[in-house]
């Protein structure tokens, strides 16, 4: 399974629009950030792990060519503002997205005019599937959907073989951990050293990482407060690491 990095950042994304801190003008690109979004590969088919307002400039930038599914961790712009830019992989066959109930909602009051009887040529064809806390299939890959408090909003993480993405996290439910044991990548929310309401800080990712025990854990969905990556990376354990943008891994 192949795993790429399409964007690290948070919802503002890095730089951050009228900033001139020396992260937002960083030279090192992998301080410049787009909205957090991965890309699942196995050997035939290509999953897409949230859809932000990127998505556009992710495809063209990567040369992905095809996706088969996209799941949506939650309703936030930074997580679903690329949904119909989704067109050009519609064309012919409908995407399957797949999201819960309440998101799903979310996403048909969003764009209506996709989800309309009558649809007009060129609009995005999004076939949307309710997601549970019970796992799933997409193209053929088994999805385990994990718990994620974001503050006092339940969202979704999900995981895939050996690899689990858990963005916008502030806590885990405890019937969670289970769920994650095993692990040889795991991707987590860090927005920046100090606390945050509905994020978690770096040391609450490190005190997480310590508790699940992957393999490796690669921190996402970092705001430009968290420093220079350089600066960052020398400053974690062996087996955890900022990401960035156009990192790929194998797992
Ligand atoms: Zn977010
Ligand atoms: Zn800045
Ligand atoms: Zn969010």
């Amino acid at each position: 399974m192949k795993i790429t990095f399409l964007g690290t950042g948070t919802s503002t994304g890095v730089p951050e629009i009228g900033c001139q801190c020396n992260v937002c003008t960083s030279d090192d690109r992998r301080d410049w950030r787009m909205r957090t979004s991965v890309l699942v590969e196995t050997e035939s088919k290509q999953i897409l792990l949230d859809c932000g307002p990127d998505f556009r400039w992710q495809m063209i930038r990567n040369k992905i060519y095809n996706l088969d599914a996209v799941l949506i961790s939650h309703e936030h712009y930074d997580h679903v503002g690329g949904l119909d830019d989704l067109r050009p992989f519609c064309a012919t066959k409908g995407i399957d997205i797949y999201a819960e109930d309440y998101v799903a909602k979310a996403i048909e009051t969003r764009i209506p005019y996709a989800f309309r009887p009558h649809k007009y040529p060129g609009i995005p064809n999004l076939e949307l599937h309710h997601v549970t806390t019970e796992p799933f299939m997409v193209a053929g890959v088994r999805v385990i959907p994990i718990r994620v408090m974001h503050a006092c909003l339940s969202i979704f993480g999900y995981r895939i073989g050996k690899m689990a993405y858990l963005t916008d996290l502030k806590t885990l439910p405890e019937e969670e951990y289970s769920k994650l044991e095993d692990l040889d990548v795991l991707i987590i929310d860090a927005l920046r050293e100090k606390s945050h309401p509905s994020h978690e800080s770096v040391g609450e990712a490190l005190a997480n990482i310590e508790r699940i025990r992957p393999k490796n854990a690669w921190l996402i969905h970092m705001s430009h407060r968290i420093g220079l990556h350089a600066d960052v990376e020398r400053e974690l354990p062996p087996n955890v690491h900022l990401s960035y943008d156009g990192l790929t891994l194998t797992c």
